[in-house]
């Protein structure tokens, strides 16, 4: 009998009672291999010392200051680390100032209104519009699952949403057409921001939101090269911000510190999370340019947002070891390496499987796509609900992989997401590659 109140109520879950390096083990001592970090959070794995002294230590010294009152060296720090990588990976950066939240959903809230108050400060109060796109996830409280495109998230709360002008994905897979080039299709996806932008009147658009990568709603889905590129010279061309979500490609994850410096350019607005503390504290962060920062100073003189447990200076002295950790240990060489050796398996061992669609993503945030046919691409019937079967198959051989269903439409589409801690060695690795093979032939009730 338990008296909280879980994600899906009703259910049995094992009791997590301790960690140990890319594992965690349950009440009966049962070891479970984490492929998905949970939802792509535990970059370094449940027991790393360095994280667990700094988060100690800083407890012992001092636990919460208001930051209506105090600054704290540790969210100093870690403000100077950010922008400091920023500065060293993002081509033509414009980061400059750091505003820390706990999570993913209130770093979007925070970047949602400083767009919208930029433009009130610079005295263009017509500007509140927000354009982003179908199959994205930017979190679920209402602001933040307003502007985002996953239709089952949505679906229930609906009317109480905020208005929000939603474009196509970038998704080659499903929408590039036969015989168009990357770059022909990147350009075609990208100017659905234009049309968008024109049809809304350019005078009324304040922002457009993407994740650099698709995480949990598509299925670690980059964009093709050249398609945001084209976004960055949209939103110049029309002073529209460019908000890019890195909640859960960030950090390191697709093996560089800022997944959009693969890309090529730098955002307005940046938002980040997961990797950020890497689950030993909970904490998000909004990045942004000085121009948007000095509007504010110039302006009102206040940003009117705010939480109580913003800067919190434990989880600020938490992600900054997190952070060290990357820097000084090379970690991201690492995750480079896993992560091209993860897909190069993946391919070699499930590239041919008649409901294997497609394999994708960048460092270590891969994703395989589910189809009934690959030729036809047909998803599968949701009343299968193939994802959960598969979550339910890899969890009975000690393997946590991020299934997610109604990817397509909100009712369509079945992938598995891996997101492993960027500690793993190849032996992990061969070993989320068994184990996903055999529970995708236990949920697909096809031979191993
Ligand atoms: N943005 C992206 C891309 C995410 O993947 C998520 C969470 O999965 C969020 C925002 C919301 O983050 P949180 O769950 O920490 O509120």
């Amino acid at each position: 009998m338990t008296h909280v109140f879980h994600r899906q109520p009703g259910a049995t879950y094992p009791v997590a009672v301790a960690g140990d390096g890319p594992w965690l083990i349950d009440g009966d001592g049962r070891r479970y291999l984490d492929a998905c970090g949970g939802a792509a959070v535990s970059c370094l794995g449940h027991s790393d010392a360095a994280v667990r002294a700094a988060v100690l230590s800083q407890v012992d010294t001092l636990a919460y200051a208001h930051t209506g009152f105090f600054t704290t060296e540790a969210a100093e720090d870690l403000a100077a680390h950010l922008i400091a990588q920023a500065n060293a990976v993002i081509p033509g950066n414009r980061l400059d100032k750091v505003y820390f939240v706990s999570g993913g959903s209130e770093a979007a809230e925070a970047a949602l209104k400083l767009a919208r108050q930029y433009f009130l400060e610079i005295g263009q109060p017509d500007r509140h519009r927000v354009i982003a796109r179908r199959q994205s996830y930017h979190g679920n409280t209402l602001g933040a699952l307003s502007v985002g495109g996953n239709q089952w998230r949505r679906q229930p709360f609906e009317p109480m949403l905020m208005p929000a002008t939603h474009i196509a994905p970038c998704y080659a897979y499903r929408e590039q057409a036969e015989g168009e080039s990357p770059e022909a299709y990147g350009r075609r996806a990208a100017d659905q921001l234009e049309a968008a932008i024109q049809t809304l009147g350019p005078e009324t658009v304040a922002a457009f939101i993407a994740e650099p990568v698709v995480g949990a709603t598509a299925g670690a889905v980059p964009a093709v090269p050249g398609y945001f590129r084209r976004i960055r010279e949209i939103c110049d061309r029309y002073g529209v911000l460019l908000i890019l979500d890195e909640v859960m490609c960030g950090m390191g994850r697709t093996g560089h510190m800022f997944a959009c410096a693969e890309d090529g350019i730098g955002p307005d607005i940046l938002i980040a999370a997961k990797g950020l503390g890497a689950g030993y504290q909970p904490i998000g962060a909004m990045l942004c340019s000085a121009v948007l920062f000095d509007a504010v100073v110039a302006g009102s003189g206040f940003f009117q947002h705010g939480h109580t447990y913003m800067g919190h200076v434990t989880a600020c002295a938490g992600a900054l070891a997190v952070q060290r950790r990357l820097r000084d240990d090379n970690l991201l060489d690492n995750v480079r390496r896993q992560g091209a050796a993860l897909r190069r398996d993946l391919e070699e061992t499930l590239g041919q499987h008649p409901h294997v669609g497609d394999i994708r993503g960048r460092g270590l945030l891969l994703g395989l796509e589910l189809v009934t046919d690959r030729e036809t691409k047909a998803p599968f019937d949701p009343a299968v609900k193939l994802h959960a079967r598969v979550k339910r198959a890899a969890m009975a051989r000690g393997l946590m992989v991020y299934p997610m269903g109604g990817t397509i439409d909100g009712r369509h589409g079945d992938h598995v997401l891996l997101a492993p801690p960027f500690i793993i060695e190849d032996a992990h690795r061969h070993e989320i590659v068994d184990r996903l093979g055999e529970a995708l032939a236990e949920a697909l009730d096809t031979p191993a």
